[in-house]
């Protein structure tokens, strides 16, 4: 079986952002490429994953910029929250406690795999009988 791949490809993040640029909104967008993000990812494309390819190739600038002043426009969507993974004032998605970064990186992901398998192993071999 295959996987549903995690990382979304330059093609589908550049044809977001094209879409940006021809001024549809996040939620047009969202209803408009949900059917090929699906086919990649196996999710469904949300409004708030369309800002995110929007907010993220804003360019490290842009990133640094904001993330040293909490003071900026917080782009639709996000908050100022603490990852709590790298505990570092961030732009986070509302729903979201992880910063873009640590969600991204394989480590997180490994991380939160292992402790899964550690859980349900846990309970399958009933220490406390
Ligand atoms: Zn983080």
């Amino acid at each position: 079986m295959k996987k549903p791949v995690q990382v979304l490809s330059p093609e589908f993040k550049k044809k977001v952002l094209n879409y940006f640029e021809k001024g549809h909104t996040a939620k047009e967008i969202s209803l408009e490429l949900n059917s090929e993000y699906r086919k990649e990812t196996g999710k469904d494309l949300t409004r708030n994953a369309c800002i995110g390819i929007k907010f993220r190739s804003g360019k490290c600038q842009a990133m640094s910029r904001l993330d040293k002043s909490a003071h900026d426009e917080p782009p639709e969507g996000f908050k100022r929250k603490v990852c709590l993974k790298c505990l570092h004032e961030k732009w986070i998605e509302d729903y979201n406690r992880i910063c873009f970064e640590c969600k991204q990186t394989v480590d997180w992901k490994a991380g939160a795999t292992v402790e899964h398998g550690v859980t349900s192993l846990g309970r399958n071999t009933s220490r406390y009988v």
